[in-house]
């Protein structure tokens, strides 16, 4: 099989769709496993080969997920709101991942920290590398939101005999990792996990700008945000905010012409097997304030909250609104997708959605119920014969609520024979 392994990290993530996955398998989010020496170990390790969720769970914690909000966060010890003192400008959001990175090197706790900085000349193409001083991590900041090799930085990590490491990643990076850390070996690990969902390659993440912003060029900053709008921030500082119900998916060949299939087909957006998850979706608004959630889920994820505590604003979690009309409603339209709205009726929406829709942690267990949803109905519709393989069975148990819209859209049971 062919693979793109010849290549330099920093020109793999600069590829197409096309060409990147040329003779990989039909699902592959280029983790970083196949690129390097690993590759012997993807069938062992890929998430998309086989989903080991359940049972890496079960090694990690002891026990798998607990009905309630765990099936969809994952497993968790504690949940925090935060934010790091001060925000740090150049972040994604206030910076506490890259700065948790730094602390760790700073205390000498791991020699080196596998983060994800930009090819240069680039803003947004990812480059995964080993950082070996705070500083290094801290250069990182920001996201590159692009799939991102970044398990092939382990052959550098063994080439230079390193045996303490943190890892920053996302949850199909984690699911292969978490497979392997055994035969890695490594001392110690720390698993610092950021959701991930609707990632892209880097020349379809060009097309979005293009389509989102009226100025796609000077777009320095954007994120998905919990008041159901995109906010593109620009390099005079202006902000603007674009409808999620105003997004022409439809110019980009709709969610299945710009998403890779693996990420219609990944149900891990909280990255539940990493040490502790730390991202936005869960936490208050306004984005100004910066407020970040951290999902706490092992005890070196304990370990690891506390070694950041002190440079940390706590806030408090608050929930709002009622995910589970929209959901019921969302089951329906991917059954049958409704023609894109005029633009008074989008307005309206909009304004709906901000004034009523779910806010905190009820958004975010909106947010992931559709997208296990979504990727559910892409694989039956797309890779039936890989259901069995790649779904967890949390899946099936997190949309139990939706099982009868289901049945009556789709026609079949929610949960297979
Ligand atoms: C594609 C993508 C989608 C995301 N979607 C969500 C979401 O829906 N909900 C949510 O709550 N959070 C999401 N996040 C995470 C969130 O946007 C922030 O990265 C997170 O809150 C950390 O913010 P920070 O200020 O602490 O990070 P910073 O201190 O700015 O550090 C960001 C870290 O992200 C790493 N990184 C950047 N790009 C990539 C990449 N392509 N692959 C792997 N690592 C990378 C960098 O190495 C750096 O260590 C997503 C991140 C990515 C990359
Ligand atoms: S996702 Fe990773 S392990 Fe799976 S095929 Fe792609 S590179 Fe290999
Ligand atoms: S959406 Fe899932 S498969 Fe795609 S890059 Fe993110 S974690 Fe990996």
């Amino acid at each position: 099989m062919a693979t793109t392994s010849a290549r330099p990290l920093h020109e793999i993530t600069l590829l197409s769709q096309a060409e990147r996955f040329k003779g990989r398998p039909k699902l592959c989010s280029d983790c970083g496993v196949c690129g390097g020496e690993l590759r012997p170990a993807m069938a062992r390790s890929c998430v998309f080969v086989h989903n080991q969720h359940e049972t890496l769970e079960l090694r990690l914690h002891g026990r798998n997920r607990r009905d309630g909000d765990e099936l969809l966060f994952g497993i968790y010890r504690a949940i925090h709101v935060i934010r790091l003192r001060p925000v740090n400008p150049q972040a994604q959001w206030s910076g506490v991942v890259t700065a948790l990175g730094a602390l760790l090197l700073e205390q000498g706790l791991v020699d080196g920290v596998i983060t994800t900085r930009a090819v240069p000349g680039t803003r947004w193409a990812p480059l995964p590398f080993l950082a070996r001083t705070p500083a290094e991590v801290i250069a990182s900041a920001g996201n590159k939101p692009c799939l991102s090799p970044n398990l092939e930085v382990l052959d550098e990590v063994r080439a230079c005999g390193l045996k303490r490491l943190a890892f920053i990643g996302t949850g199909c990076q984690v699911h292969a990792l978490r497979a392997l850390e055994a035969e890695l070996g490594l001392e110690r690990l720390y698993v610092i996990g950021i959701p991930c969902t609707d990632n892209t390659a880097y020349p379809d993440l060009m097309r979005f700008l293009k389509v989102v912003s009226k100025s796609p060029e000077t777009v320095v900053h954007h994120e998905f945000m919990q008041d159901f709008r995109v906010h593109l921030r620009h390099e005079d500082g202006h902000i603007e905010k674009v409808n999620f119900v105003d997004l022409d998916v439809g110019t980009l060949g709709g969610e299945r012409g710009i998403f890779p299939p693996a990420c219609l087909s990944c149900f891990d957006y909280q990255n539940g097997l990493s040490d502790l998850t730390i991202g936005y979706m869960g936490a208050p608004l306004p984005p100004e304030e910066r407020w970040q959630w951290t999902l706490v889920r092992t005890e070196r994820g304990e370990e690891l909250f506390n070694l950041i505590r002190p440079c940390l604003e706590l806030g408090q979690p608050t929930q709002g609104g009622n995910r589970r009309p929209g959901m019921r409603a969302y089951v329906r339209m991917l059954r049958r997708p409704p023609r894109r709205p005029p633009a008074p009726v989008r307005k309206f929406v909009a304004w709906m959605q901000r004034s009523r829709g779910t806010k905190g942690l009820e958004f975010a267990r909106g947010v992931i119920e559709m997208k296990l949803m979504r990727n559910l109905v892409y694989v039956r519709d797309q890779h039936a014969r890989l259901e069995r393989r790649i779904v967890p069975g949390y899946v099936y148990r997190a949309l139990a609520d939706v099982a009868d819209v289901y049945e009556e859209e789709f026609g079949r049971p929610l949960t297979p024979p």
